[in-house]
């Protein structure tokens, strides 16, 4: 059996890449960062906890991929550039395989990222991780929640619903070919960060948010911090392959509260449209125009028409929802 520290040095310690902004790493009582002068410090943590997050039995590799991804989303949402992590891990039991599995599927995504492990806390216990992230913002460049402005566009990045489609798949709520499945279930145990679109966005959105619990409720965030409602067109919102060939209700539901969608919702002016496609164009993310900010509080949801829909979805809440 691996000692606690044995366990962080084989999979969890590794020699530092970026010495320019990690002065000292894992192995001391703190980690010490050297945030370029002028910049601010962006920080958020996200935990996943077995049995709720994920499966007992899910996959360490993709594990490990999605807890740093669902980090790595909050800092695309608010235009921040990656620098480094810390890793706080309850364990069970210390299975090299396990760690080794899971170590190898997060540091792969802290590589692309250029995200460095620089610290945590290692435990025994019901399986649980936590990570905090940090990274660095420009002053008044972040994309904040509470920016939008009545007249800005709504635009999502990438496609929405997959990770629901998956999970109504597992559930056999719906009968899914093997293909549409896998392709489905890659969304939801591994998703994409858009991190290159929040950082090309800066200086051109307004209000970011990431959506993890449904667009529906997420965007209600945006709303109720800047004080504006929305109108969303439903049949606008971008969905994928596999979602595209189920009925319309399944669609409209799964891409407006589905969950785990990690993609962005932002606003920008409307006379910045060019400057948002181009953007998205040289982050290689597709987006797509859904709707609009208006005074009035609260959110409209129209058909592709514009006629009202009355569609009675909410957001998942880990108290209330089961
Ligand atoms: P302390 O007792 O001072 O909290 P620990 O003994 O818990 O320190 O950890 C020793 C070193 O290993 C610290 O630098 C800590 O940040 C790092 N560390 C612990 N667990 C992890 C982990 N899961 N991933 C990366 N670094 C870790
Ligand atoms: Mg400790």
């Amino acid at each position: 059996m691996l000692s606690e520290f044995a366990l962080i040095a084989q999979y969890f310690t590794r020699p530092a890449r970026h010495t320019e902004r990690v002065v000292l790493g894992v192995g001391d009582d703190c980690a010490l960062l050297a945030p370029a002068p002028g910049t601010q410090l962006a920080i958020s943590s996200d935990m996943l906890v077995e049995g709720r997050h994920f499966f007992p039995d899910a996959n360490p590799e993709q594990l490990g991929h999605k807890c740093l991804a669902v980090n790595l989303s909050d800092l695309a949402a608010m235009g921040a550039k990656p620098l480094a992590f810390t890793l706080a891990l309850a364990l069970p039991e210390a299975r090299a395989e396990w760690l080794q599995a899971f170590s190898a599927g997060m540091l792969r995504l802290a590589d692309e990222h250029g995200c460095e492990l620089v610290g945590g806390d290692t435990t025994k216990g019901p399986l649980n991780i936590c990570i905090t992230v940090f990274g660095e913002t420009l002053p008044d460049r972040a994309l904040r929640r509470d920016a939008a402005v009545a007249g800005d566009d709504v635009w999502i990045s990438g496609a929405l619903g997959d990770a629901r489609l998956a999970l109504a798949g597992y559930r056999g709520e719906l009968s899914l070919d093997a293909a549409s499945l896998d392709a489905a279930a890659a969304r939801m145990h591994a998703p994409t960060p858009r991190v290159a679109l929040g950082l090309a966005l800066r200086g051109i959105a307004h209000a970011a948010i990431d959506i993890s619990d449904g667009l529906i409720g997420d965007i209600g965030h945006i709303l109720k911090r800047s004080g504006v409602g929305a109108t969303l067109n439903v049949d606008a919102l971008p969905v994928g392959p596999m979602l595209r060939r189920q009925p319309i209700e399944v669609r409209r539901h799964f891409a407006l509260a589905g969950g785990d969608d990690y993609e962005l919702c932002f606003t920008a002016p409307a006379s910045s449209r060019q400057a948002v496609l181009a953007a998205a164009s040289s982050a290689g993310t597709p987006v797509t125009l859904a709707g609009r900010i208006e005074a009035e509080p609260g959110l409209r949801l129209t058909d592709a028409g514009g006629n009202p829909l009355d569609l009675k979805l909410s957001s998942f809440d880990h108290f209330t929802s089961s």
